[in-house]
């Protein structure tokens, strides 16, 4: 099943240097792409090459200037502003670099939020909230505020904020990017049991460590796909 779409897709963020300068002022150039459910994939390359800029497109984040963009069918393009945001809601998740916990709320109120926004029933929700908890190792720590958790913690807590509504597909640039490298196995090794269990993973990366993770990786230079490398089953580096 294809989950999402891409067909010669570019950005540009600033259509004057565009004219300026010609070709090099696309963020991404004729970028096209599938990705099926149950995928990990990882985009890499080197700075300023597009990762971010990619995954805000496929995200829904950011819009495309030009191609064509299917989302399980949807045609992203033509959906408005208030279409995009239940669709966000219903089917994605995302996790970034810094885990953007609201400070003044508890881990547990951080993670119930968007089901709350969703209008989840309240008994299924506290179900949940605790076996995402434990699942994610932080039981103990729901009544804490993000300032008394370790930021690999508060990143724990995010991937829970991020699975609450049950996304199709996680969504993540550089999750790992503030945490050593024990936190860093533990996320990626959630990510991948996730993934196992059905959810599809797109991430950013510049870190062939975490890389090594994934099922698929996409090498991007100069906002194009510069090549496609699967990896072998049961490759997996053991940590
Ligand atoms: P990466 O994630 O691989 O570092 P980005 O997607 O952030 O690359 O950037 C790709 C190119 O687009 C770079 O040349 C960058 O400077 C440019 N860019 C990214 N975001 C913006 C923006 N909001 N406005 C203008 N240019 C941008
Ligand atoms: P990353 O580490 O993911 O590549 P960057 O440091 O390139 O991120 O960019 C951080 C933020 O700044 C992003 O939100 C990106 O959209 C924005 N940005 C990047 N390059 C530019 C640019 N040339 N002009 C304006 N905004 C930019």
């Amino acid at each position: 099943n294809i989950l999402i779409e891409a067909n010669n897709i570019n950005k540009v963020y600033d259509p004057d240097l565009y004219l300026k300068r010609g070709k090099n002022f696309y963020a991404l150039n004729n970028v096209t792409f599938t990705l099926e459910e149950a995928d990990f994939t990882c985009i890499m390359g080197p700075s300023g090459s597009g990762k971010s800029t990619l995954l805000n497109c496929l995200s829904t984040l950011d819009r495309i200037s030009s191609g064509e963009l299917r989302f399980m069918e949807n045609d992203v393009s033509a959906m408005s502003k208030d279409q995009l945001c239940e669709f966000r809601y219903q089917y994605l998740g995302f996790v970034f670099q810094n885990h953007n916990l609201i400070p003044y709320l508890s881990l547990f109120d951080n993670i119930a939020t968007p089901a709350i926004l969703a209008k989840e029933d309240p008994k299924k929700l506290e179900e949940r909230i605790k076996q995402l908890a434990n699942d994610l190792e932080i039981t103990d720590l729901l009544n804490k505020f993000p300032h008394e958790c370790s930021g690999g913690e508060c990143q724990r807590a995010a991937i829970a904020h991020a699975l609450i509504n049950d996304p199709k597909i996680l969504f993540c640039d550089e999750p790992t990017g503030n945490l050593d490298s024990k936190n860093s196995h533990k996320v990626l090794n959630i990510l991948s049991k996730l993934n196992q269990q059905g959810t599809t993973i797109l991430l950013v990366t510049h870190d062939a460590m975490i890389a090594s993770y994934a099922k698929k990786m996409m090498y991007l230079y100069d906002g194009g796909i510069q090549s496609v490398v699967y990896k072998k089953q049961d490759s997996q580096l053991d940590f």
